[in-house]
């Protein structure tokens, strides 16, 4: 079966690659040509475990192909899935042009039966709207008769091959029978292995991946505010969170404290999940604190940080100090630096008149293109030459056994920011560091 995607960011190439895996034929496509001739020369182009080589087995096999000429790539596929991004506008909504531009093209493109899948994260009645799009153009000419249908995406940036393989399900909202066959069809080696299936009207599927989202979301930060109150009350919040996530009706995935969630999907998700609700009258109160409460923690944590070197929040009271930045991207596994805590709390101290060394394993070329005043280093070790103060901001593997002994001998004052709690306090303290962390 011949199936295209269209936009090859995080979802798009993940999905490409893994469909051609399941071995059918993918078309993949992108408007960024640049993007289209270096995937083609098997370039991953994002840091993500397993993709480089997947990829370069596919385009060997002749599975998967890139092209910027989405016209044929409709005409030669039966499914087209839309994976183009969906940011925030200002107001918060989902910005759907991209969509739209790719469902017109599908439709001026319809030559037989097709099926049109929005893989984006689109705001509910987004489906509909796609319909009314092609029935629009379909009316002024083109041919072709279609179904339209709802499969989100829940992959997370670090492990999405491995999600898009073994994912906890499939959620399908379609109208239409066949649409419904034709995509169990495609995701037919995930049935072999028992993953469940949720095959739904389109608008449910819709609000599924919002209401995941802003659920994943909310505990996060939650648990966040446990932490706040634990400082306040001298407890440690990891006991608490152990305590708690040992009830199987809570879990204990997502009570991890830290500087607030980042990346390109829960900030812009669960603003969406806001404005939706808004438009229909039906505010989710819940969700508009957890938005609003989310971005105070990032503000909190900038001042820890002040308040661990001894300064005030004043303009310009951080002159004259440099802070060592260890992490740029949301989480480890990903060069992804979207609404990344990393990315405010550092403009948050270049406000305040600091000089910010910083070391990535993967996210400082991206990083680059949003903060040019960043002194960029080559390792761990050297992003803290110099440096009051030492702040680890995204939890990668290798900075959870830093030889302490030498980031001392290195720093101007032995201070220890520790956003993601992956250091011993106990520990760092008595190799004579100033350590602080987040609820302990
Ligand atoms: P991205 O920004 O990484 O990639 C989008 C790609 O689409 C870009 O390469 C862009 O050039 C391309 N594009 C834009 N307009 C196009 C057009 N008209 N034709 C062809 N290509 C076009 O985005 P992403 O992170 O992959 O996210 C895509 C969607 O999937 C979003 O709605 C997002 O919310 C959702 N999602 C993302 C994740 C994630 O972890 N990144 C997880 C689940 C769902």
């Amino acid at each position: 079966m011949n199936i295209a995607i269209v936009g090859t960011g995080y979802v798009g190439l993940v999905t490409g690659v893994c469909f051609a895996e399941f071995g059918l034929h993918v078309t993949a496509v992108d408007t960024n040509e640049e993007r289209i001739a270096r995937l083609a020369n098997g370039e991953a182009l994002i840091y993500e475990p397993q993709l480089g080589e997947m990829l370069r087995r596919n385009l060997r096999q002749g599975r998967i192909q890139f092209t910027a000429d989405t016209a044929r790539a409709v005409r030669e596929s039966l499914v087209i899935f839309i994976a183009v991004g969906t940011p925030s506008k200002d107001d918060g909504s989902a910005d759907l042009r991209y969509v739209e531009e790719v469902a017109r093209t599908v439709a001026g493109n319809l030559n037989g039966y097709k099926v049109i899948v929005t893989k984006s994260t689109v705001p509910v009645g987004t489906g509909r709207r796609i319909q009314r799009i092609v029935h629009e153009e379909i009316r002024a000419g083109s041919q072709g008769v279609f179904d339209v249908a709802s499969n989100p995406e829940f992959l997370r940036e670090g492990s999405a091959i491995e999600d898009f393989l073994r994912p906890n399900r499939v959620v399908i909202g379609a109208d239409s029978p066949q649409a419904v066959a034709i995509l169990q069809d495609l995701y037919r080696p995930l049935y072999l292995i028992e993953v469940p299936f949720v095959i739904t009207t389109i608008e449910a599927a819709e609000l599924i991946k919002y209401a995941s989202n802003s659920f994943l979301a909310t505990k996060v930060t939650f648990m966040n505010e446990m932490a706040n109150l634990c400082e306040a009350l001298g407890v440690d919040v990891h006991v608490v969170a152990r305590g708690m996530g040992l009830d199987h009706r809570i879990g204990p995935k997502f009570l991890h404290p830290g500087p607030g969630y980042g990346g390109s999907c829960f900030p812009k998700d669960t603003s969406a999940l806001v404005t939706i609700a808004r438009a229909h009258g039906c505010p989710t109160r819940l969700v508009e604190t957890v938005v609003d409460v989310n971005e105070q923690q990032r503000l909190r944590m900038v001042q820890k940080i002040v308040g661990a070197l001894g300064a005030s929040s004043d303009p310009g009271s951080l002159m004259g100090i440099t802070i060592g930045m260890l992490g740029l991207a949301f989480k480890p596994n990903t060069d992804d630096v979207r609404q990344s805590p990393a990315v405010v709390i550092i403009s948050e101290l270049q406000r305040l008149g600091a000089d910010v060394q910083a070391f990535d394993p993967a996210a400082m070329e991206q990083a680059r293109r949003v903060m040019p005043k960043v002194d960029y280093r080559e390792d761990a070790y050297s992003a803290v030459e110099g440096a009051d103060a030492l702040v680890l901001a995204t939890e990668w593997n290798q900075f959870r056994n830093l030889d302490l002994e030498r980031i001392k001998g290195l720093m101007r004052r032995p201070i220890l920011v520790d956003l993601r709690n992956v250091y011993d306090p106990e520990r760092v303290r008595l190799l004579g560091f100033t350590y602080c962390g987040v609820g302990r």
